[in-house]
């Protein structure tokens, strides 16, 4: 089982009333990072939490400081997918809507190998679009989504339903 660190998420994970705009509750993982303890522990957490793969994906920006670390500790690769316009030769992107127009997102062709086993992951799940593009993005390049795993999890946002893949999240609030 994956181990309880809602206190310690709770301590290093700061909420920002109202940023960037007026409703929204920013939860802030810098002290997180400048713990090395505290994110140790998160990381294990994570890694616990993704089953068996061969492969994790992880959504710039800060997914990829937690995807690279779960990666790392699993013995397995870590491909970052970037925002639309950073990766030089071909690629395969996907498009997903947000609140006011859209977002694209790439990885490499062939980042990932047809029947590979893939976690998702990112540092926080809000209405679920990023993740979701993640997913498909991967499944498009013909890998078998196994798993997505989060930092935080904001339920009323919906984010859980508009997955297809089973979700971990370390603190759900
Ligand atoms: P969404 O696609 O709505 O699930 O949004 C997820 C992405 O936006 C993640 O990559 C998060 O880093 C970021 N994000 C959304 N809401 C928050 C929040 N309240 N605090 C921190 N990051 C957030």
């Amino acid at each position: 089982t994956v181990p309880d660190v809602t206190d310690l998420v709770d301590r290093t994970v700061p909420v920002v009333a109202d940023w960037p705009e007026p409703g929204v509750q920013f939860r802030d993982i810098s002290p997180l990072l400048a713990d090395p303890q505290a994110f140790a522990t998160v990381a294990d957490a994570m890694a616990q939490a993704t089953g068996e793969v061969d492969l994790v994906l992880g959504v710039e920006a800060r997914g990829f400081l937690f995807g690279l670390a779960v990666a790392e500790r699993l013995g397995v690769g870590f491909v970052p997918v970037r925002k639309a316009g950073k990766l030089p030769g071909s690629t395969e992107s996907v498009s997903y809507d947000l609140e006011y127009g859209s977002a694209t997102i790439e990885v490499p062709s062939g980042a990932v190998a047809p029947g590979q086993r893939v976690a998702v992951v990112d540092d926080v799940l809000a209405t679920g679009g990023t993740l979701a593009a993640t997913v498909e993005l991967a499944r498009r390049c013909g890998g078998e989504v196994v798993s997505a795993v989060v930092l935080i999890e904001i339920e009323a946002l919906g984010g859980r339903a508009v997955l297809d893949v089973p979700l971990a999240a370390l603190r759900t609030y």
